[in-house]
Formats: C-alpha cells, sequence, structure tokens
C-alpha cells in the first residue's frame, strides 16, 4: 500500500493565503504593513535564491521587503551597525542575517545582535531559551513548518512515539521540542545514537534532519508511520544527470509509511511561508507591546 503523500506545496499556498487576509487586516487597524528586513552578506548562489524567493513571497503577501545586499569581505561591525539600524526601524518587525555568513564573521555575536522580538528566524538565545522553557516565543521556521504540516494531519499527536533524527539548532533541538510540546514521547537521535533501525522502527512520527542523502531504508519504518523528511541534498545519478533526494529512501519508504513528505515538495515550501507568519506575529506583538506603553 502506498502512503498519502503530504502536499507541502498546497499547505504553503494556503498558509500564505490566509496570512494575506490577515495582512491586509493588520495594515487597515495600523495603517502599515508589516515589514521584514534580509540581510545577505557575500554572493552565494544557494543563497541568492533563498533571498529572492524570500523577497518575492513577502510582497505577494502584502508586507514590506526590505533587502540589504552587503559584500563578502564586509567588516563584522559594519554588519553589526546595520543590524543596529534595523533594530531600531519601526518599520521593520523581522530582521533575517542569511546563513551561511563569510568566513571570519562570528555567526553568535551577529545572531545576538538582532532583536529578539524581531528574530523570525527564532535564532537568538533568548527565543531558544523561550521555546525550551514552554514560553510564548518566536520559533525557527523549519519546525514550525513541519508542527504545520502534521497538524493537518492528525487531529492531536498525544502520547505518539516521536523520533528526530538530527539535534541541530535550527531543526532538530526545536523541532524536539515542538513535538514534546504536543505531549509526544520525544527521542532525539544524531551521528552517534547507536542502533537507529531500532529507534525508527518504533517511531508513529518521524522527522529526519540529518543532510545525509536517504540514509533512512524504507523497511527501518514502522508501518504505517508518519515521515517528514526535511533534509534535501543533490546526488548524482548513474545516466550523469543530478536529482534532489531527501534523508529517506522515498520509494521504499512510501510503501510503509502511512504518509509521507517528498523531496523537493514537503518541508521545504512551507519554510518561507512560517518566516512570513513569524514576521506578521513578530509584527502583532510589537503593536501590542507598543500600545499598551
Ligand atoms: P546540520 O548539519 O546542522 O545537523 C545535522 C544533524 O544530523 C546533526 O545533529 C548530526 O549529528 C546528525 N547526523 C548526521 N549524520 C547522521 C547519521 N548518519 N545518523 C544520525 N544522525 C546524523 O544540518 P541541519 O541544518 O539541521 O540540516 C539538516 C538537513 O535539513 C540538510 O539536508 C538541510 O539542507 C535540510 N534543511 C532543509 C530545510 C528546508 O527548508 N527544507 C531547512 C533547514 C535544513
Amino acid at each position: 500500500m502506498s502512503a498519502f503523500l503530504i502536499d507541502g506545496k498546497a499547505a504553503a499556498r494556503q498558509l500564505r493565503e490566509r496570512l494575506a487576509q490577515d495582512v491586509s487586516a493588520f495594515a487597515k487597524r495600523h495603517g502599515r504593513a508589516p515589514g521584514l528586513a534580509v540581510i545577505l552578506v557575500g554572493t552565494d548562489p544557494a543563497s541568492e535564491v533563498y533571498v529572492r524567493n524570500k523577497v518575492l513571497q513577502t510582497e505577494e503577501v502584502g508586507m514590506h521587503s526590505f533587502e540589504y545586499r552587503l559584500p563578502a569581505d564586509t567588516p563584522e561591525e559594519r554588519l553589526l551597525a546595520q543590524i543596529d539600524t534595523l533594530n531600531r526601524d519601526d518599520r521593520v518587525d523581522g530582521i533575517l542575517v542569511q546563513l551561511p555568513l563569510p568566513a571570519g564573521i562570528d555567526v553568535t555575536r551577529v545572531i545576538e545582535r538582532i532583536d529578539p522580538a524581531k528574530d523570525v528566524d527564532g535564532f537568538t538565545i533568548a527565543n531558544a531559551g523561550r521555546l525550551a522553557t514552554g514560553l510564548d516565543a518566536l520559533v525557527p521556521c523549519t519546525p514550525t513548518g513541519v508542527m504545520f504540516l502534521l497538524r493537518n494531519l492528525h487531529p492531536t499527536l498525544v502520547g505518539m512515539n516521536a523520533l528526530v533524527i538530527g539535534a541541530s539548532n535550527i531543526v532538530g533541538k526545536p523541532m524536539a521540542r515542538l513535538l514534546l510540546q504536543e505531549r509526544c514521547t520525544v527521542t532525539i537521535a544524531h551521528s552517534k545514537t547507536v542502533d537507529l533501525e531500532a529507534r525508527c522502527r518504533q517511531a508513529d512520527i518521524l522527522v529526519v534532519a540529518t543532510g545525509v542523502p536517504q540514509m533512512i531504508p524504507g523497511d527501518w519504518v514502522k508501518p504505517g508511520a508518519t515521515v517528514i523528511d526535511v533534509g534535501i541534498s543533490r546526488i548524482k545519478q548513474e545516466n550523469g544527470t543530478t536529482k534532489l533526494v531527501g534523508d529517506v529512501h522515498f520509494e521504499s519508504a512510501v510503501e510503509r509509511a502511512g504518509a509521507i513528505t517528498p523531496v523537493p515538495g514537503g518541508v521545504g515550501p512551507m519554510t518561507i511561508a512560517c518566516l512570513l507568519a513569524n514576521t506578521l506575529s513578530a509584527a502583532q506583538r510589537r503593536t501590542e507591546v507598543q500600545s499598551h506603553l
């Protein structure tokens, strides 16, 4: 039996349509649209594509987009000064520094310079700490997108066994915290985990975010499980062409899973939509705080 295919493109489109309505309501109430500022340092081709998509989709839902392109040899102090300016700019509700940054720039210093109220990537220690302690937080976009897909699929996740493979600050750790908040029983696996196969076989929800192409064979998947594949890698095929694949061996997993995300077209499209959702909620929170002062 073939699994239900989770359509991330359609889910992201629905989310953006809803956001466009909420953005328009916000603009009517407050006389301005929410604003997202994106800073790109250098000319990494993949980053250029991400930034272009972010800018386009920001404008499509009716938000203001502010784009700052700095040369690869920009001194760290210049980048920090740019962030300070945006922290003070009332038209800007969200600030995103596109990663990776050129060598020589201290990523932690840069991220920590962003006002946590404008940290729409959810990467600051303040937002990570708030998420870890169950407080209202701006949460990283990819795990937020995964939760959106899971909630569409399951009326409740309470009591399910969830396995998150990958423990990065950007995906794995916040993912595990969100699943814990839904009262799943959560296991986090990583490159040193022993007997990953046995753990996979017990998972009702399997989220894989390692960046290792097709590392999870289909027969490790518990029959009927929900499989969320966050990984994206480009591999070379025998005929010399390349294709995008995830961390799960899709062709075999689709025969065992109850539902599965394809790559591409699964988790990927949700990430930018959730960035826009975070920008709107940052705008709403900042405006509420200001109106209470
Ligand atoms: P990362 O390199 O920061 O972390 C990878 C994690 O996987 C680490 O915790 C590592 O211990 C674990 N790991 C590596 N090899 C493993 C193995 N053999 N067995 C078990 N665990 C292993 O990566 P990341 O930034 O979290 O990204 C992971 C993947 O997700 C990448 O393919 C990335 O491109 C993709 N990604 C996709 C989106 C999206 O929007 N779809 C967003 C972010 C990341």
